[in-house]
C-alpha cells in the first residue's frame, strides 16, 4: 500500500515538475527569439517629487509582449535570461531603447528628467560593461547624467570588482542607485566607499508603514541617514495617501508607486505627463513627433 502511494506521489510530482519544466524550455526557446521580433517593450514609471507633484525622473522596466501568452512581466522572465545569459541582448536593448527614447523626448522639448535603468548582476559584471555603456550614450546622444543604473546591494558584494566599475561610471558621470535599499545584505561601509547616488527605499518597507513601528523607524531612519551621507532617496510602491503622508512628514522628497502612477507605455507618458510641453511644441509647429 504504502509503496503504491509513494509511487503516485511520485508521478503526480513528476507531472507538476513536467508541466514547470515545459513551459519553462518553453519561454527560454521564445525568448531566444523575442529581442530580434520586437517583443520586449518598455514602460516608464513616473518618479515624483512629493512638495511640488512634478515629475523628477522615469524608472525603465521592461515587459515582454509574448505572440500567445500576453503581457509578461520582468518577474517571469528575466531570472530565465540571467540564467542562459541572454540578459546581455535584453539589457543591451533595454538601455539603448530608454537612453533612445529618454533623448527624443527631450529633443521633443520634454522635461529635462533622467531615466533609470535597471541592471542585472551579470549585466554588471560584464567585463566590457564602462565601454558599452559609453557607446549607446554616444549612439544615443544621451548625455551621461540623464542615465541612472538601479544595482541592488548583493551586486556591490565583490568589492574589488565593484569599486572600480562604480568609479569609473561616476567618473563618467553616470548615476548609480542602490534599488530595493534594506533588503539586501550590504554593509554600511560600502555606502560611504562608493559613489551611490540614490538610495530607493524597497516597497516592502512601505506596504505597512501607517501601521508598523519598525517599518517606521527603519524608513525614518534610512531617509535621515541618506540625507547626512549626501545621498538622495527615493520610497518605492507608495499606494496610498496615508503613506505619503508618513513619508512627507519625515522628509521623504521623492516617491515612486501606483499612488501616483503606474508603470506606462511611451504615449501614455506623454499623454498623461508631457500634455504642457506637447501643446507649447504645437504652438511652435514643431510637433511631438516620433523618430
Ligand atoms: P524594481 O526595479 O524594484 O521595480 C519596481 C517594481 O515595483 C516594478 O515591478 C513596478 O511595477 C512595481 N511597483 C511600482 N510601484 C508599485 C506600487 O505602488 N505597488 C506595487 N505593488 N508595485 C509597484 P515590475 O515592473 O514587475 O518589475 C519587477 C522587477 O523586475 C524590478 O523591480 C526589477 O528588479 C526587474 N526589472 C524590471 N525591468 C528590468 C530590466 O529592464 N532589466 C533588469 N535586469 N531587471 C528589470
Ligand atoms: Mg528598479
Ligand atoms: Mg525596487
Ligand atoms: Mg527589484
Amino acid at each position: 500500500e504504502v509503496k503504491k502511494n509513494g509511487k503516485n506521489g511520485h508521478q503526480f510530482f513528476s507531472k507538476v515538475l513536467d508541466e514547470h519544466l515545459l513551459l519553462r524550455i518553453e519561454l527560454e526557446s521564445d525568448l531566444r527569439k523575442a529581442v530580434k521580433r520586437n517583443e520586449l517593450e518598455l514602460y516608464y514609471q513616473p518618479q515624483i517629487q512629493t512638495g511640488s507633484y512634478s515629475m523628477i525622473g522615469v524608472e525603465a522596466l521592461v515587459r515582454w509582449r509574448h505572440p500567445n501568452k500576453g503581457l509578461l512581466s520582468p518577474g517571469v522572465f528575466i531570472p530565465i535570461a540571467e540564467e542562459t545569459g541572454l540578459i546581455y541582448d535584453i539589457g543591451t536593448w533595454t538601455l539603448q531603447e530608454a537612453c533612445r527614447q529618454m533623448k527624443e523626448w527631450h529633443r521633443a522639448g520634454g522635461p529635462l528628467i533622467p531615466v533609470s535603468v535597471n541592471l542585472s548582476s551579470r549585466q554588471f559584471h560584464q567585463s566590457n560593461l564602462v565601454e558599452y555603456i559609453r557607446e549607446i550614450l554616444e549612439q544615443t546622444g544621451l548625455e551621461p547624467h540623464y542615465l541612472e543604473l538601479e544595482i541592488t546591494e548583493s551586486m556591490m558584494m565583490d568589492a574589488a570588482v565593484s569599486t572600480e566599475i562604480l568609479r569609473e561610471l561616476h567618473e563618467f558621470g553616470v548615476k548609480i542607485s542602490l534599488d530595493d535599499f534594506g533588503t539586501g545584505y550590504s554593509s554600511l561601509s560600502y555606502l560611504k566607499q562608493f559613489p551611490i547616488h540614490k538610495l530607493k527605499i524597497d516597497r516592502s518597507f512601505i506596504s505597512d508603514i501607517t501601521k508598523n513601528a519598525s517599518d517606521q523607524a527603519i524608513v525614518a531612519t534610512i531617509i535621515s541617514m541618506a540625507r547626512h551621507l549626501n545621498m538622495e532617496v527615493i520610497a518605492e510602491g507608495i499606494e496610498t495617501k496615508g503613506q505619503l503622508d508618513f513619508l512627507m512628514e519625515n522628509s521623504c522628497q521623492e516617491i515612486q508607486g501606483y499612488y501616483f502612477s503606474r508603470p506606462l507605455p511611451a504615449e501614455e507618458v506623454e499623454a498623461a505627463f508631457f500634455a504642457p510641453y506637447r501643446d507649447a511644441e504645437k504652438s511652435l509647429s514643431v510637433g511631438f513627433t516620433k523618430e
